[in-house]
Formats: structure tokens, C-alpha cells, sequence
């Protein structure tokens, strides 16, 4: 148990696959190690349920499983985890103190694995209704849409992956796709999923079109959809709207501790040292990292993080 003010040497803020995977080598390089996270350990990839492009494993494999065995390895190599939210940084000379709203860590290195989140619809009503039908998580919510039609906004690979899962619970899935069907921006997603897409009996794309309204009074009812060639709106009858349009990073604790670009990700050189000496960053709210938002990236990042916080740690004891 980590001593109240008695530094640690590695203090991770964030326990999804980076935070988790850097609290592995601090371990493994004997380095005292605090994990803090707000939520469930495992970050986004517990909204999700299966994986099946985590190198290691020939078959599917549950995804909260996967982050539950992560959690455990870096128990077992010493990480003490604490359940707090982090809220601030104060950089000092040698030591930083992390405020947390139960407690303040001292620790001679940081790592911020802090993910992001998804970010909202764009839409009228999508504010009002939301967790009335309009959801951001197709694992948590979408065993209440059996037998029902359901919008999915987003063709990215999140997006199409979610529209799959839904297709196990719902009569229909319409995938929104502000794109023309022969335009090469119409997909983010890779190659696999969109042929599995396509080829689904239960989905259909709504080509070149947003979403403006979510209709309906205290539930979905559905949604006013805008031609973006012609204007004009069109409104269809659905029961559920899922939203996957990319994510924004939780970074606004750290506004005015490190340099963020103006999206809010956090600014590495590549060594993942932020301008901040002895805070390092890692993961899908760190720049470039976000471009790819995939676990084993965020995973290898948490890797390299801890290696060069113990090679500053190294160059301190040293100096
Ligand atoms: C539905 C879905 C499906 C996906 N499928 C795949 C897939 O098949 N394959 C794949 O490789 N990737 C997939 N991803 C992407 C993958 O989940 C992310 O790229 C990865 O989780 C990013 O890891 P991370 O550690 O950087 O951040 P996150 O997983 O976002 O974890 C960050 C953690 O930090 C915590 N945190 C944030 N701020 C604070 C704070 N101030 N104090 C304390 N704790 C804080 C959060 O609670 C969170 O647990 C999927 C994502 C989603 C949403």
C-alpha cells in the first residue's frame, strides 16, 4: 500500500489497455507503481464485447475478460490500483503531486492514459433523449432493442462493429453515412467489417445523409434525416439511435499543465514525453495515437511509456 506523500515512482492515471499495460513493465522493472482510475479498469474496451484483433489469441475473445487479465497481471507484478478521479497536476522539481478527489499522490514520474469518450450527436433532441433510445453503447443497451429498428450513426470500424453486435437483438439496422455510396470517404472502417456490413441481411446504409432531429416526446420515435445533396429531410420511424462519430479526449485536467493541440489531445514528442519533464503520455488521447483508437496501439504506448519513465528515473538516481 502506497504511503499518503511518500512519492512512488510511477503514478498512471487511467486503467484502460495503455495504463494497464504500462503498469505491467513499471512492475516488471520493480518500480513502485499507482494506478488511478475513475470507472471500471479496462477503459472503453469493457463497451464492447468481443475482440478478435488482439495478437495472441486465434479465436475470438471476450473483451472485459481480456482487460479483467490485463488488470491482473499488473496486479501480480505490484500495481496498487485506486478508485478516484484525477483532477489536477502540480509539477514539481523532482516529484509531482496528482490531486485526486479522495487523496493526492506524490509520484517521481507520471503516465497519462486517459482515453477519451464518445462524443455527442450533433442532433435536436438527441440531448433530451438520450438513455431514452438514444445510446452510446450498443453492449450496455443493446439487449433492450429486441425485434426493434435501429439507427446506427458512424461507418467507422466502431461503428460498423456496433451495427453488427446489434443485429443479434434487432429487425434492422440503418447505418447513417454522410458519404455517397462511391465515395472513398464513406468508410473509415477496414475492409472486413464493411463486406460483413454489406453483406448483413438485417442492414441497410442511408447513403449521403445526416441526422438533424431525433423525433419522438419522452422516447425515440424516430429520426429527420437531411439529403446533403438536395436539402431536402426525410423522417423514418425507428425505435433506437446508437452514436459512434468519434470521440473526444478527457483531457481537461490537464488544460494549462501540459500541452495539448487544439482538440485537446495531449502533445508527445516521440518518446511520448509531454512538455512536462517526467510526465509522459499514452493511448487514444494522446496525438497520433488517436488517429488509429485501437487497444494494442494504446497497449504498445503504455509500454513505451513506462520504459522511458524508468530510463528518466535511470538518469535521475544517476545524476
Ligand atoms: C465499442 C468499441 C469497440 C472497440 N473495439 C476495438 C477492437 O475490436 N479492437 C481494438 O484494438 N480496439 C477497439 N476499440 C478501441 C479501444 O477500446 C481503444 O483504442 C482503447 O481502449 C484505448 O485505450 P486507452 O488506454 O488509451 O484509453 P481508454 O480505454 O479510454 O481508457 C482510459 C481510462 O482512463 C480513465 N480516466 C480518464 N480520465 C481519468 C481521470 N481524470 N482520473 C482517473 N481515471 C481517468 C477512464 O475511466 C478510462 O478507464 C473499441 C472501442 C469501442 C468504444
Amino acid at each position: 500500500m502506497v504511503a499518503q506523500g511518500s512519492p512512488v515512482d510511477v503514478a498512471i492515471i487511467g486503467a484502460g489497455p495503455a495504463g494497464l499495460t504500462a503498469a505491467i513493465y513499471a512492475g516488471r522493472a520493480l518500480l513502485s507503481t499507482v494506478i488511478v482510475e475513475k470507472g471500471l479498469p479496462g477503459g472503453q474496451l469493457n463497451e464492447t464485447d468481443l475482440i478478435e484483433n488482439w495478437p495472441g489469441f486465434a479465436e475470438t475473445v471476450s473483451a472485459p475478460e481480456l482487460m479483467t487479465q490485463l488488470r491482473s497481471q499488473a496486479e501480480r507484478f505490484g500495481a496498487e490500483f485506486v478508485l478516484d478521479e484525477v483532477s489536477r497536476i502540480e509539477p514539481g522539481d523532482s516529484v509531482h503531486s496528482i490531486i485526486a478527489s479522495e487523496r493526492t499522490i506524490q509520484a517521481r514520474t507520471v503516465i497519462v492514459a486517459c482515453g477519451s469518450r464518445p462524443k455527442d450527436l450533433p442532433a435536436e433532441g438527441a440531448d433530451r433523449l438520450k438513455g431514452k433510445g438514444i445510446s452510446y453503447c450498443a453492449t450496455c443497451d443493446g439487449f433492450f432493442f429486441q425485434g426493434k429498428r435501429i439507427l446506427e450513426v458512424g461507418a467507422g470500424d466502431s461503428g460498423l462493429t456496433e451495427a453488427l453486435f446489434l443485429t443479434r437483438f434487432a429487425d434492422s439496422v440503418s447505418i447513417v453515412v454522410r458519404h455517397p455510396m462511391d465515395d472513398p470517404r464513406a468508410f473509415r472502417a477496414s475492409g472486413i467489417l464493411q463486406e460483413r456490413a454489406k453483406e448483413h441481411a438485417k442492414i441497410d446504409f442511408l447513403w449521403n445523409r445526416v441526422v438533424e432531429e431525433i423525433l419522438g416526446e419522452d422516447h425515440v420515435e424516430g429520426a429527420r434525416l437531411k439529403d446533403l445533396t438536395t436539402g431536402e429531410t426525410e423522417d423514418v420511424p425507428i425505435d433506437g439511435v446508437f452514436v459512434n462519430i468519434g470521440h473526444l479526449p478527457q483531457t481537461g485536467f490537464l488544460r494549462g499543465t501540459v500541452d495539448l493541440d487544439p482538440e485537446g489531445y495531449i502533445m508527445t514528442d516521440g518518446c511520448l514525453r509531454t512538455n512536462v519533464p517526467a510526465i509522459f503520455a499514452a493511448g487514444d488521447a494522446r496525438i497520433d495515437a488517436n488517429r488509429y483508437a485501437q487497444g494494442v496501439v494504446a497497449a504498445g504506448e503504455g509500454a513505451i511509456a513506462a520504459i522511458e519513465a524508468e530510463k528518466h528515473l535511470a538518469a535521475a538516481e544517476s545524476a
